[in-house]
């Protein structure tokens, strides 16, 4: 029979979201913990790559045309790069729509 919760101590605890590994932090697929998603408009992008400075996830990318644009494997949602973008080209769009 399991413990009850009170009775775990921290360490038996999994050890999650720690990298326990050099060069496993790619493993952790952060963009399942997100709820929006940020969506570039392609026209719109100067491609100035301040989303790319500003991310904190290291999520946004280049894409062979030249534009900036989210790796959803590890986007967040955080929403940083959309406030940022100095023409506004970036909207965050919930994931159920
Ligand atoms: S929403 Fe946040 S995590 Fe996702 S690309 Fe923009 S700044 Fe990065
Ligand atoms: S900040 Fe906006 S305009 Fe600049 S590269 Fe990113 S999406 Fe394009």
């Amino acid at each position: 029979m399991a413990k009850p919760m009170e009775q775990i101590t921290w360490q038996e605890l999994e050890i999650g979201a720690v990298v326990t590994e050099v060069g496993s932090a790619r493993q952790y697929h952060t963009g399942s913990w997100r709820s929006e998603r940020p969506v570039v408009n392609k026209d719109q992008c100067i491609k100035c790559g301040v989303c790319w400075l500003f991310c904190p996830d290291i999520s946004i990318v280049r894409a062979a045309e030249g534009h900036f644009e989210a790796d959803l494997t590890y986007c967040k949602g955080c929403g940083i790069c959309a406030k940022e973008c100095p023409v506004g080209c970036i909207t965050m769009v919930g994931e159920e729509e």
